[in-house]
């Protein structure tokens, strides 16, 4: 048999190359938006009907396309974007390839007046067939209209989701663009369901304004500022408190060079900045926007231009990791206002529908996943004495819950106040200059631990003492093979052990910090957390990840009873420590109310 090589028409050139371009109604408005945005747009207006399946329209008022440019316009690989050639991108676009990819697979009509133009002039592209442009009616910009989209390309309609997907898909894609264009006014209306609406923001405030319209007032009150420089990178936005996170990662919005990207790399980063602040099962939310001279970056990936490549990724990975981190521990205590709104929320009920049980109000937020270590009640309670004098166990004398009559003056100035009372033998609760705390105290203490855990790792090392009789542990042979192979790592962090036998461990030393503990559940928790190692985590997180359990071992129990100084002890070493506003599992550690907000509940404002 023969086979005959033949060159593809540019019909069909074209109808290949839509295919990569254009995925689903969502990359279309995409590509419009960012061209209209190349073309210096105050205002953009996208309307929207059937998912975008029938119908994408999107108005501008930038500088427009002149008669002549219009069949260039819809041409493959015509552009005006790539004077400075690749290593000198500066647009959102540069292939010069979208509009001639839209108008193989759909029905596209471009009319557009250029700036300073006596008249409009519109172009007609129909499953690939150009015609010639004809005078229209425009006062300013260019309006882009596509209708049936793949009517061209009937193998690509079956890969569409349901109109409420397809439209959900053009909002993200839409607020993604807006949060990187604050300047920009962006209009989304339609026959479809979700309308956006975002007013041009101007000055400084411009990014938190716009954030705040785009991802919620939360989320602004909710995150801190992150402006960090490293070799020539900046990365600029806001990073979500790690009390404020979320179920999916929906709300990571990374930007760069104000190219909105869900590169791995990039994700991969955020996620290893909040790895030891956040349970594995939920998502930091944050808007970040790294800039890097269009040299050190390749944009040129993916034709949908969602994935780049970093010159010096190592760089930019130590960037974001290094700023977000260094950014919480400058903070210094804060938790999540959304944790006092959801307080507040508990409260409230109260005064309308049936009395609910007193415990009910304190329940943390729907937000926060409850954890095992928040409810457990184990007698041991783990103080090593030399390291933790002031948690000293002492015989509970009758009544410990009120700490003093009159809080401490000098206390009351402190962050976290002075410690009044602990209720349930679990909270501890705090006057301060305007409101009032209540800590968790296992919550609170465990991350203490995990935090001196750290601290001994990085400098000195951390202090292990020697069990006078080895603890032998009974494992699955497999768990006794994976702590034994990782046995050097487990004794930088104070635990020593060895195999005993095929089915068994023995433990000769466990870390001082964490006082008496259960060495046996340590070491299975420990064989369970080393069998989630597969992701090739680096020796660090690992350590930290080491660290993070035994925190949780030997930390303080809900249900002891604190003495007054422990609870001011507690409060004050809470305030020292960096990232103390919340457990190693995200959960905050305290919440705090105004004194305004109980006024309001009693309706005194
Ligand atoms: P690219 O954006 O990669 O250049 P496109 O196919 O998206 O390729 O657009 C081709 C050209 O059409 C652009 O380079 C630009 O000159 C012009 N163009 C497209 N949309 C607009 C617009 N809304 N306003 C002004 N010019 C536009
Ligand atoms: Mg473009």
């Amino acid at each position: 048999m023969t086979t005959r090589i033949r060159r593809l028409s540019e019909d069909m050139v074209n109808r290949i190359a839509a295919g990569e371009v254009v995925e689903r109604p969502a990359s279309v408005v995409k590509e419009l938006v960012e061209n209209a945005i190349d073309a210096g747009a105050t205002r953009i207006e996208v309307v929207t009907a059937g998912g975008g399946a029938s119908l994408i329209r999107v108005s501008d008022d930038g500088g427009g396309i002149g008669r002549d440019d219009l069949a260039l316009a819809v041409e493959r690989h015509c552009t005006s974007k790539l004077d400075g050639g690749l290593d000198d991108i500066r647009s959102l676009g540069f292939r010069g390839e979208a509009l001639a990819a839209i108008g193989a697979a759909a029905r596209l009509t471009i009319t557009s007046r250029q700036r300073g133009a006596r008249e409009a002039w519109s172009i007609a592209v129909d499953g690939g067939r150009v015609s010639a442009p004809e005078p229209a009616a425009l006062s300013d910009g260019t309006r882009i209209e596509v209708r049936d989209l793949f009517f061209a390309t009937p193998a690509r309609l079956k890969f569409l989701k349901s109109e409420r997907a397809e439209t959900a898909a053009i909002t993200d894609v839409l607020r993604r663009l807006a949060i990187a264009h604050p300047q920009v006014r962006f209009a989304l209306s339609g026959g479809d369901r979700t309308a956006l609406d975002l007013a041009a923001m101007t000055g400084d405030d411009a990014l938190r304004l716009r954030l705040a319209d785009v991802m919620g007032r939360e989320f602004a009150a909710n995150a801190i500022r992150i402006d960090a420089a490293r070799e020539g990178a900046t990365l600029t936005g806001f990073a979500g408190l790690p009390t404020y996170s979320r179920a999916n990662s929906l709300g990571q919005f990374l930007f760069v060079n104000g190219r909105p990207v869900r590169d791995k790399l990039l994700l991969g980063a955020l996620r290893a900045a909040y790895a030891d602040l956040m349970k594995r099962d939920r998502h930091p939310v944050a808007a970040l926007f790294i800039a890097v001279p269009p040299s050190e970056v390749d944009v040129n990936v993916h034709p949908t231009k969602a994935d780049v490549r970093f010159r010096d990724s190592g760089m930019v990975r130590g960037l974001m990791i290094g700023a977000i981190r260094e950014a919480f521990a400058a903070s210094g205590p804060r938790t999540s206002s959304a944790a006092a709104s959801a307080t507040i929320a508990a409260f409230r009920p109260a005064t309308r529908g049936p009395m609910r049980p007193p415990s009910a109000a304190w329940r943390p937020g729907p937000s926060y996943a409850p954890g095992r270590a928040a409810t457990a009640t184990a007698s041991d309670f783990g103080f090593a004495e030399d390291e933790q004098a002031a948690f000293d166990i002492a015989t509970p004398s009758a009544d410990l819950r009120a700490a003093a009559s009159a809080p401490a003056v000098a206390a009351l100035a402190q962050p976290l106040g002075a410690a009044v009372a602990q209720v349930h033998d679990t909270y501890v609760v705090a006057q301060t200059a305007d409101g009032l705390v209540v800590v968790d105290q296992h919550a609170a203490h465990e991350r203490l631990v995990y935090e001196r855990l750290k601290r001994g790792l990085a400098e000195t090392g951390v202090a292990s003492q020697l069990l006078l009789i080895p603890e032998i542990v009974d494992l699955a042979p497999d768990d006794v093979e994976r702590l034994t192979e990782r046995a050097d790592e487990l004794a930088a962090l104070g635990l020593a052990l060895e195999p005993f036998g095929p089915g068994a461990v023995a433990v000769r030393e466990t870390p001082s910090l964490l006082g008496a503990i259960d060495a046996g559940a340590l070491v299975r928790d420990l064989a369970e957390e080393i069998a989630e190692w597969e992701r090739a985590d680096t020796l660090r997180d690992r350590l930290e990840a080491v660290a993070s359990r035994m925190a949780c071992h030997g930390s303080v129990r809900a249900g002891r009873r604190l003495k007054p100084e422990e609870m001011d002890a507690l409060l004050r070493e809470i305030e020292a420590t960096p990232n103390a506003s919340e457990c190693n599992h995200g959960r905050p550690t305290f919440i705090e109310l105004k004194l305004a907000d109980i006024e309001r509940l009693f309706g005194r404002r």
